[in-house]
């Protein structure tokens, strides 16, 4: 960003408490974390539960920040070391508020494409892709990390600069009208939804409500110029479609299918009523570490269908579909589907998604510990036990959160599910996890395989008499449960 103090006290409502010495001086950043002040950033003090950012407009302001923003007024010893500095002190109603505004004002400034991209489960993976395809021939600014909430969105937006040519914005959400107030100042002129699944059904009541609630992404794009990149395979495409009124707007729709039923969908085999995908993949393996290879196809494009091979340094079936999205993507921005696939190949997995390690007693760990849905629960058993290791599969599983009443039913699923895989040991931990316990028994699961730890000391106890050198070891569970410290204990 490049507002000046002026700029950034109109646009957020604010008032100078004190004001700035040269204002002239462009803030060219922006932080609510002290630690990461920058010279030049505008530094946001937040109240927070346990710190109040008000405490650090101090601390900031002496590692460089040329204007705080905050929301009650400063005590005598800040004002003048502010005016010590020259930076400038500006009182906004709400600082979380204030992002947003400074967002939506620099948004006018940028003349890039901006592609917001939302989704039950995927969704940095996804966002990692579509950087890497789109960093092949443009400059990009993507969401850093998982930040897509209302801080990181408009956080994503001021950290491009007017010439980037493409802005990559991941978007989450909890609850209906989210992503619609997302958009409403992101203003995205492509979007991608990578798919509709289970995650957050505890707010939204059913997956036809969370349906309405990603397709708000394809709902604000532009009549005429928006293009919607919508996944064929999941059974919510044609809703959206619809939904977000995509033709009557001519807004095109983008079709992308990373599963093994894409190639007949091309076809026109099944669904004849559904459009055919324009990026798909067919010939799909996975390799002895669970890497997919595939062709990736595009269609509509170019005059003749083109057909590449690719091979991804991510795990599991699911991101095909992931890759597929970004191809999509890639080549409607022109780049040719080979070199789509090269930046593919190279896209590297985050860390806590299915990262394998190994520990020091000889085994694997999968460590999966960053979170857990329904969906990625499921992805992540299959592709585990697609792993080819010389000892056994020993999952650990724990509770999925955010699924309210439907939490039994979603948690016992994973058990049926798990109970037609070829797992050697189901180690469940949690209150909700005993749901997936009972359902793999009564799904004809061995019980002697069945462990139901009370916590997470207990698992350590149970991995100890059981693992062995050579086996592999699941770590899945959702982000509250803490399972990093499963990991760091098998690991070291
Ligand atoms: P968050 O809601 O925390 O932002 P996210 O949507 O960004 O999550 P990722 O962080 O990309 O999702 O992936 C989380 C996990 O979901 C991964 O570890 C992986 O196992 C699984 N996953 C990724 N893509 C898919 C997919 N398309 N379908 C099912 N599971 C997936
Ligand atoms: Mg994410």
């Amino acid at each position: 960003m490049r507002l000046n103090a002026k700029q950034i006290a109109a646009c957020t409502g604010g008032s100078f408490i004190v004001d700035p010495l040269d204002s002239r001086s462009l803030a060219t950043g922006l932080t609510w974390d002290s630690r990461d002040v920058k010279p030049g950033d505008v530094y946001v003090a937040l109240p927070g539960e346990r710190v109040d950012g008000h405490d650090f407009v101090g601390a900031s302001l002496r590692a460089g920040a040329i204007v705080a923003l905050v929301m009650q007024p400063l005590d005598e010893a800040a004002r003048l070391l502010a005016r010590e500095m020259g930076a400038a002190v500006i009182e906004v109603p709400d600082t979380a508020h204030a992002v947003s505004d400074l967002a939506r004002e620099w948004r006018a400034h940028l003349h890039g494409r901006v592609i917001a991209l939302t989704g039950s489960t995927g969704k940095t993976t996804t966002k990692n892709l579509v950087r890497a395809v789109l960093a092949s021939a443009y400059s990009v600014v993507a969401t850093a990390g998982n930040q897509n909430n209302e801080l990181g969105v408009p956080k994503t937006l001021l950290s491009a600069e007017p010439e980037t040519e493409m802005v990559v914005v991941e978007m989450g959400m909890r609850g209906a009208g989210q992503i619609a107030d997302l958009c409403d100042y992101v203003r995205p002129d492509w979007g991608l939804v990578v798919n509709v699944g289970e995650s957050h059904i505890e707010l939204l009541g059913s997956r036809e409500n969370i349906a309405c609630a990603k397709a708000e992404l394809l709902c604000a794009l532009p009549e005429g110029s928006g293009r919607a990149f919508v996944n064929a395979d999941d059974d919510f495409a044609d809703f959206m479609r619809v939904h977000a009124r995509l033709d009557a707007r001519q807004v095109e729709t983008v079709l992308f299918d990373g599963s093994e039923r894409a190639a007949s969908r091309h076809a026109g085999a099944g669904a004849e009523e559904s459009a055919p995908p324009a990026v798909w993949a067919e010939r799909i393996e996975l390799d002895e570490q669970g890497r997919p290879r595939f062709e990736v196809h595009a269609a509509g494009f170019a005059p003749e269908e083109e057909a590449v091979s690719c091979t991804l340094n991510l795990r599991g079936l699911h991101n095909v579909g992931n890759a597929c999205a970004a191809a999509a993507v890639g080549r409607a921005a022109g780049i040719p589907l080979a070199r789509c696939a090269e930046a593919l190949a190279e896209a590297e997995p985050e860390a806590g998604r299915q990262e394998v390690i190994a520990a020091r007693g000889g085994f694997t760990v999968v460590n999966d510990a960053y979170n857990a849905n329904p969906d990625s629960m499921r992805a992540s058993l299959s592709t585990f036990c697609a792993l080819d290791v010389p000892g056994r599969h020993v999952a650990v599983l724990g509770d999925m959160g955010e699924l309210g009443d439907f939490a039994p039913a979603c948690h016992a699923g994973i058990g049926t599910f798990a109970a037609t895989l070829s797992l050697d040991r189901l180690v469940c931990v949690g209150e909700l996890a005993m749901y997936i316990a009972d359902a793999a028994e009564r799904a004809g699961m061995d019980p002697a395989r069945i462990v139901r730890a009370g916590s997470i000391s207990e698992v350590f106890g149970d991995l100890d008499t059981c693992v062995e050198p050579g086996d592999a070891v699941l770590v899945k569970a959702s982000h509250f449960m803490g399972f990093e410290r499963v990991v760091e204990g098998l690991v070291n």
